[in-house]
């Protein structure tokens, strides 16, 4: 666990969030600034800060999010017209908290526009 990382916190019980799935490395819970209609979270337990600091060891973790994701679409009711999933990542990627995540958002027509 990292000192003053808010998903830390999360993970650990010690700040509240909607969660909606959590496994042995893996939790996710609602977003608390939604973009769409369904908009999660999806990070492992580790704290790992960004996609950037992913180790070779870590790609099995990676497939099992992304895994966790399409599970978490299916529960939400987005498979059949479609999610997006997103890994913001560094300053000029728009990353705000340095715990990996994917947000999965879904639920209306998203901009075409990625950037
Ligand atoms: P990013 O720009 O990819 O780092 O996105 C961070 C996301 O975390 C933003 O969409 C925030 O709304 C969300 N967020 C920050 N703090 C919390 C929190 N305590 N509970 C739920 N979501 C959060
Ligand atoms: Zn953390």
């Amino acid at each position: 666990m990292a000192v003053d990382c808010p998903f830390c916190r999360i993970i650990s019980k010690e700040i509240a969030a909607e969660i909606v799935y959590e496994d042995e490395e893996i939790v996710s819970f609602k977003d608390v600034n939604p973009m769409a209609p369904v908009h999660l979270l999806i990070v492992p337990r580790r704290h790992i800060s960004s996609l950037a600091d992913l180790k070779a060891e870590d790609t099995m973790l990676m497939g099992r999010l992304l895994s966790v994701a399409n599970d978490l679409a299916r529960a939400f009711n987005l498979d059949k017209t479609g999610y997006r999933v997103v890994i913001n990542c560094g300053q000029e990627g728009g990353q705000l908290v340095y715990h990996l995540h994917l947000h999965l958002l879904g639920g209306k027509a998203l901009s075409p526009s990625i950037a």
